[in-house]
Order: C-alpha cells, then structure tokens, then sequence
C-alpha cells in the first residue's frame, strides 16, 4: 500500500499563527483512500530548509503533498523549490493565466505582474484548477514518486481536492480496489471499556480495519473494508458490525455523522411520540438540541426552563414537600419535574433536568451531581443519577447527552 508524506509550507505554521488543518483535512482523504500517511511535516518559507525536507521526504515516501506557497508574493517559493530539486521546468499554462486574468477582469482590479506568477506551473504536471483563487494546484510523477501541490487556503484547498485532486490520485494509484467504511457511533459506554470488549477484534484487524475515536462522552468505531467488489467490502462491513453489536451493541445509536438528539427525534417521530422538558441544570439546552433538526415539530412540544424554586413549585408544580425535604437537586425532584412537565404539555414523554453543573456546591450536592427524570405514559417516572466531570458547559452538553440516551433506551 502506497505511504504518503504531507509538507506544510509556511513560516505561519511555525510561529503558531495558525494550525495546520490542511494536513488534518489531507490525511483524512487519504486514509479514505487507504493511503497511509506516516510523516506531517512543516516548513518555514525558506528554500534552503524546504529542500532539505523535500529530499528527505523523498526517502521515505511515495506520495508527497504539499500545502502552501502558491501564490503570487516572493515568500511563496513552493514550485520553484520543488522545480529545482527535481530538475523540472516551469512554464505558464495559458488556461490557468485565462482565468487569472478572467478573475481580475470580473472583480475589477487591475493585474499586477506577479500575479501572472500563479499561473507558472511544473513542466508536465497535471494542473488541478483552482474554482475559488488564482494558484491552480498541480500533480505530477517523476522517478515512480508522485508529487501534489496545493495552495495554502483551506477554503481553495478543500474543492480543488474534492473536484480535482482525489481523481489525480485514484488514476495515479489506480486505485481499483473499493474502498467502503461505516462509523458506529456508541453512547454510554467508555473508550475504555469498549476497547476491551473487542480488543481481540481490534489486535487481529487487517481488512476490515477498525479505528475507535472518543470524544464529548462518545466513542466511535469507523470500520473500512477494501474489496474489488463493492458490495463484498459492505458485506464484510456487515459482518464485523454484527460481531461488535453482540458484545456492545446495546450502546450503539446511530451511524456516520448522526448525533443522540438526532437520533431521539427520528425516533420519536417514527414511533408517533410527543415530549417536552423540564429543564433546571440544562437551561433550555435539551430543547435547543431538539429543535435543531429539522422535522423537529412532530415530536418536541416544547420545554419549560423551570430554574428557580418558585418556578419550579408555582409554574411547573413541583411540590413543596419535595423541595423543602429533599431540595431541588434530588432524585424525587427530577421524577416530578417529569411527571409535571408530560401533564402540563400533554406528552408522551416528559424529561426533567436537575443538577450542579458548578463551579460550586450546591445544596451540599457535590459539582456534576446530575438526576434525569423520564415519564413515559402512565408508567412511573424513572430517575437516572450520574455524577459528571469537566466544565459547566460541558457537564450541561453531557447531560442532555445522557438525558437523550435514557429516553432512546
Ligand atoms: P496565497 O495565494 O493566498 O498566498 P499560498 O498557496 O501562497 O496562497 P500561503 O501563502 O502559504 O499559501 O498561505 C496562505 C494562507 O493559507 C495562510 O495565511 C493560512 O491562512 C492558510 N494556510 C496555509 N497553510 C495552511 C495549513 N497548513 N493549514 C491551514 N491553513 C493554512
Ligand atoms: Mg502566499
């Protein structure tokens, strides 16, 4: 399999003036592409260092990308460096310079001669267009080692990748093997704990292979299955995926880039059901998350941000006896903040939120004390308890996480 090596070119990525998300963005795409990407690497604008890194490259990789210095100023020395090593002319490609100039002719300003630099490119190359600036991208073979250039905006980057550069590739590469993936996504479960349920699924991967990825008390598995035949990769994707649901699929929730309240809408509407939520520790962020999916209206009646006492006793109805006894961040508080908001809003379901996101204690409640009441029907209401970690936002997002969760189970 063919290993890649991506070159940032830019003292700004040495200063740390910006990040060197292009380098994400390209590994990312290669590893869709089942290249695998051993070396990032980052350079200052400077020819000297630059060929130093080019011929290192050069031993230890095949594909080499490179981002940056494209464009018009004397620091943008990407191809002239790149010309130099590999011993290749450089030559103005008439449609690159039409369209600079089509670009300056449309936004009226006047062309400056250095602008007309953009559009010299590695003699031989295939010129990958640029559809949102002027420096065209370039691909090219010599020696059996592929060469990618890139300008350094993501935003001219990212398209002329998707448009152009993957094509380069995959005939380069010819790539004829299909490559399909799928990402499970879980809840409820830590990156920890899954692992180890499948750990001799993961030690033994090849193809399919298996990658956990955890974040914001989630894990997911992206599974890649490569195959000449498509259908074949997906059926071999099916059969990992059953593997992995017998042992944690009662955690799995959704696939590729779903999330729980998207989920919990779909669901809701599917099944014809209504809710609506009482929120005191999540503020209305429960119903926000909601009503950001579209179709939300068939299933979210709507949410009461019930935060003070009073609010919770006078509005919501959440009895006084509950919250002089057991105070508002209790177990009984939550069951009747439930229960209250499903009678008020005539819902199916009714959620309540009640907890200490911090940063102090509260009612001798530790911070990331959390309840979540769910009344569902005429059953009676069920109280989840949790004891969360992190920051004030982030204990409120993984509650509403976890308040999505227990309605789905
Ligand atoms: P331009 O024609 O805009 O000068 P260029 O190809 O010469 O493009 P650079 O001058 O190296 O590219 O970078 C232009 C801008 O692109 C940088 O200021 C930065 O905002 C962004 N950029 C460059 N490299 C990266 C990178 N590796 N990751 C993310 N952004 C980058
Ligand atoms: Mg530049």
């Amino acid at each position: 399999m063919m290993n890649a090596e991506i070159i940032g070119v830019g003292s700004e990525l040495l200063l740390g003036q910006i990040a060197n998300t292009n380098a994400q963005y390209l590994s990312k795409k290669l590893a869709e592409l089942g290249i695998n990407v051993y070396y990032h690497t980052v350079v200052g604008d400077n020819a000297q260092r630059l060929k130093e890194v080019i011929a290192t490259a050069q031993t230890r990789a095949e594909l080499i990308i490179f981002t940056g210095g494209l464009g018009p100023t004397k620091d943008d020395l990407t191809k002239e460096t790149i010309a130099s090593v590999l011993g290749v002319e450089l030559t103005t490609n008439a449609e690159a310079l039409e369209s600079i100039e089509a670009y300056f002719k449309q936004s009226n300003r006047v062309m400056t001669p250095n602008n007309k630099k953009q559009a010299i490119v590695l003699e031989g190359s295939a010129v990958l267009p640029n559809d949102y600036g002027m420096a065209p991208g370039m691909g090219l073979t010599v020696e059996g080692k592929h060469y990618m250039l890139f300008p350094g905006p993501p935003k001219e980057l990212y398209p002329m990748y998707e448009s152009y550069g993957q094509e380069f590739l995959a005939q380069k590469l010819e790539l004829k093997e299909s490559i399909e993936s799928r990402v499970l996504r879980f809840f409820g479960i830590g990156e920890s704990q899954l692992e180890t349920e499948i750990e001799d699924l993961l030690d033994a991967q090849t193809n399919p292979t298996i990658a956990p990825l955890a974040g914001d008390g989630e894990v997911t598995l992206r599974l890649t299955a490569k195959h000449a035949n498509a259908a074949e990769a997906q059926r071999m994707l099916d059969e990992v995926e059953k593997t992995i649901s017998e042992r944690v699929g009662e955690y799995l929730y959704g696939y590729e880039a779903t999330s729980l309240h998207n989920e919990l809408v779909k669901e809701l509407t599917a099944q014809g059901l209504t809710i609506a939520s009482a929120e005191s520790l999540t503020g209305g962020l429960f119903s926000e998350r909601l009503t950001t999916v579209s179709g939300a209206g068939e299933a979210v009646k709507g949410s009461l941000v019930a935060y003070h006492y009073e609010i919770k006793q006078n509005i919501l109805g959440v009895s006084e006896h509950t919250l002089n006894q057991y105070g508002a961040v209790s177990e009984q508080c939550a069951a009747e903040m439930a229960q209250r908001i499903q009678q008020l809003y005539k819902t199916d379901i009714g959620i309540g939120f009640t907890g200490v996101a911090g940063p102090s204690k509260q009612e001798g409640h530790p911070v990331g004390t959390v309840y979540i009441g769910v009344a569902y029907k005429d059953q009676a209401p069920q109280v989840y308890s949790l004891q969360l970690s992190g920051s004030r936002q982030g204990i409120c997002s993984r509650t509403v996480n976890y308040g999505c969760h227990y309605v789905l189970k």
